[in-house]
Parts: C-alpha cells; structure tokens; sequence
C-alpha cells in the first residue's frame, strides 16, 4: 500500500531534519507586513469578539503554526474568545507536549473536546484500527467520529467560530475570504489569517517567541492525527502530507467542507 512505501520516506526526513521554512530571515520587509497584518487579525478578532459576546464566539486551535498564531494574539490581547481544541486520540505525540507547553506558557486550561468513546468502539471492532487507509468512506467515517462530531458539540450554541485557515494551503482554500457564513455548522466564520504566507506565520512565532510543533521542524507543514499525515518534500504543497494517499481536491476532513 501507498502508506507503507512513503512510512520509509517519513523516517529519512525525519532523521535529517532542519526545514528552513520555520526560520525565514527576518527582513525588515518581512517584519513590516507582519506588523501590518497582525494589526489587521487584531483588529477583525476584537470587533468579532465585541459583536458577538465572550460567551458566543469560540476558536478551534488543532495546533498548527497558524493556529498558534491566533493563540498568541488572543491570549496577548486578552481578547474575549474561547479557545477550544478537539483531541481525536491519534494525534502525534509532540501535538500532546504543545498542548502542555501552550497551557503552561499562556497560564490557561484548554476546552479539550474527545470524540464519543463507544462511536469509536464501535468503529474499530466493525472495521479494524486503521481502517482509514482501506476506502474514502472509511476515512472520512473516521474523521467523522474523531472530528467533526466533537466539533459539532463545540460549537453547539455559538454564534460564531474563529480558523487559522490560509487561502494558499490548500487547492481547496484558494478563495478563502475573511468573514463568510458557515453553512455546515450554520454560524458565522472567520479566518483572520486567510492572506497570510506560510513565511509571515513563522516570522510571527520567531518574533514573539510562540510555542509550536516540532514537528514542522522536520518537514511537516500541516499536522493532524499522526497515521494520516506524513512530512512533504521540496515543491509539494503545504498539504501534501495530509491524507496523502487521496486525491488532492478531496482532502478535507469536513471540519471546513461546505454543504
Ligand atoms: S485524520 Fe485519520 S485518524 Fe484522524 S480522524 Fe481523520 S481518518 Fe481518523
């Protein structure tokens, strides 16, 4: 199977690993549209948080560097937006120590949400532990359990949710616009980040010092539950490494998909 080939890949990247994508030189250039844009995510984040109250507007962080991003400016910025997360029970073991490292840097608890014990009980008793890799069905029945069930309760009573969705990461993304009206979970969305570059996220977290994943440190641009994602090489989109094995127009876990 395609999954086994491209394991032996992962290790080789892993075992000499620098991906100078998370340290960008930090020109003054650089610096200048970071200033600019996270006045800009500011600003959209505060008038979300004032229009629709501490106690309706929610942001999902998975732990990815754009998503500790927006952590660092709410936190920094004491802004009045929840933070949860969603624990699917498959995530690599350095997202486990970025969620500890983020608590203890923030002096916060995350709202950590888990999918539904005997869903997934049921599931890996009809179709086996990584049943994932045998069809798209079974992929996206996993992700749904795991994913978009526990999202569902997350965002149960919210007005509005917060992403650190980027236009360019993804095929499926390209017209990702700021503000939009989520018809799948009926609220509204906001994706502060959505023009930013892959270099200005790391130009953030280098210049404020932000906590991140390790493993972006060896080639991982975009990290879910670790049997599903895989480090990239040079050249490959920044999502390459998610669900690998699939088509790429067809690479959403239903977290973001539209109905
Ligand atoms: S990413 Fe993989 S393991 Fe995680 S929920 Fe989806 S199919 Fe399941």
């Amino acid at each position: 199977m395609a999954a086994d080939t491209d394991l032996g890949q992962i290790v080789m990247l892993k075992l000499g690993a620098n991906n100078p994508a998370t340290k960008p030189a930090l020109t003054d250039e650089l610096v200048a549209s970071v200033k600019t844009k996270t006045s800009a995510a500011l600003n959209l984040l505060s008038a979300a948080a004032s229009e629709f109250g501490a106690n309706n507007i929610t942001f999902a962080n998975s732990f990815g560097a754009e998503d500790m991003v927006l952590t660092d400016i709410i936190q920094r910025n004491q802004l009045a937006i929840e933070i949860f997360s969603l624990d699917t029970g498959r995530l690599p073991i350095e997202t486990y120590d970025l969620i500890a490292q983020t608590e203890k840097t923030y002096h916060t608890k995350l709202k950590i949400f888990f999918p539904q014990a005997e869903a997934v009980e049921t599931y890996v008793r009809t179709n086996g532990i990584n049943a994932f890799y045998e069809s798209i069905d079974l992929r996206k029945a996993c992700c749904f359990m795991r994913k978009v069930e526990p999202l569902q309760r997350a965002l149960k009573g919210k007005k509005a949710w917060v992403t650190g969705m980027r236009a360019e990461q993804s095929t499926t993304r390209v017209n990702l616009p700021f503000r939009e009206f989520d018809t799948g979970n009926k609220l509204e969305k906001f994706n502060p980040l959505s023009d930013w570059t892959e270099q200005e996220v790391w130009a953030y977290i280098r210049l404020h010092e932000v906590p991140y994943n390790k493993l972006h440190d060896q080639f991982y641009p975009s990290i879910g539950c670790a049997p599903c994602t895989r480090a990239i090489t040079s050249g490959e989109d920044v999502r390459a490494g998610r669900w690998w094995w699939e088509d790429p127009n067809n690479k959403e876990c239903g977290l973001h998909v539209k109905k």
